[in-house]
């Protein structure tokens, strides 16, 4: 399984060699990284996706989205709780940030990290002692970080799946790589760039999962500064909000924002929680 999965992702990343942007169209004769996706594809898992497929006649997109109808951004809870969850993309962004899981760990913050099959990939060994720490919990950032949408609509330049075969393809077979690799299956799915459209949160719940957008932008992503990030956590903190960070670019500023949002938010009264721990809303 190992094996063949490796040479998928080789297959994947000679195919995107060739494939560079745009982002939703591939030039003539170009190899199509579906053909790779074929070692992955067990009897067991073609019998459930063409049951899902069989579900959807004609399927409309919908609205495409970060709060799409069905997308959840808040944990259901009246505490004074934050969710904490960090994202690792992979493919050109599959970097560690070790020192933000080491302050994690120090301060016994739960955390929820949301990671795609490439960047299991690419670290292996790390993601596997993650998995092993109840301080986090492992959830689904897709297969091969695509964003979800049934007619290739991407944000940002990312590339973004072509239809709902796709669409299963990336929640369920990163649900599967997971659940072989923990023994935990993901009950939560954030899609690439966190924009999906409302068809394939009907498909993510299908499959068992619920698709995660967050309520609180910490501005990572964007380069901002530990200082504007703090602002950004500490102004939006209320009862259940989900905070949307990353872990696989240790040259972004996470670790030196929750220096400061950590005794702040504590000061405060709130404490940090997991999302399986609660109810999505
Ligand atoms: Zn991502």
């Amino acid at each position: 399984m190992r094996k063949y999965f490796l040479l998928f992702i080789a297959m994947v990343f000679v195919s995107a060699f060739f494939t560079a942007a745009p982002v939703c169209a591939r030039p003539r004769g170009a190899a199509d990284p579906t053909n790779a996706l074929k070692s992955m594809y067990t009897p067991d898992y073609l019998a459930l996706k063409k049951r899902i497929l069989d579900q959807f006649r004609n399927p409309k997109p919908g609205r495409f989205g970060e709060f799409v109808k069905g997308a959840k951004k808040d944990l259901d809870t009246q505490q004074k709780v934050i969710a904490f969850t960090f994202d690792a993309c992979g493919g050109r962004h599959s970097g560690y940030n070790a020192g933000l899981i080491e302050y994690l760990r120090r301060e016994k913050i739960q955390a929820t990290l949301f990671v795609s099959g490439l960047w299991i990939e690419k670290n292996m060994e790390t993601f596997k002692e993650l998995a092993k720490d109840p301080l986090f919990e492992i959830e689904n950032h897709g297969l091969l970080h695509r964003t979800c949408s049934i007619n290739g609509v991407s944000m940002y330049g990312v590339i973004a799946t072509r239809n709902m075969g796709d669409v299963v393809d990336e929640m369920e077979l990163n649900a599967r790589r997971i659940a072989e690799l923990t023994g935990r299956r993901p009950v939560f799915f954030r899609s690439a760039t966190a924009y999906t459209d409302e068809a394939s949160i009907e498909v993510a719940r299908r499959l068992g999962m619920e698709v995660v957008s967050y309520d609180i932008l910490s501005g990572d992503a964007m380069h901002s500064s530990a200082k504007t990030m703090a602002r950004n956590i500490v102004k939006g903190a209320r009862h259940g909000a989900v905070v949307i960070m990353h872990f696989n670019h240790p040259e972004w500023h996470e670790l030196e924002a929750l220096k400061t949002v950590v005794p702040a938010l504590r000061d405060k009264g709130y404490t940090f929680g997991k999302l399986e721990d609660f109810s999505v809303n």
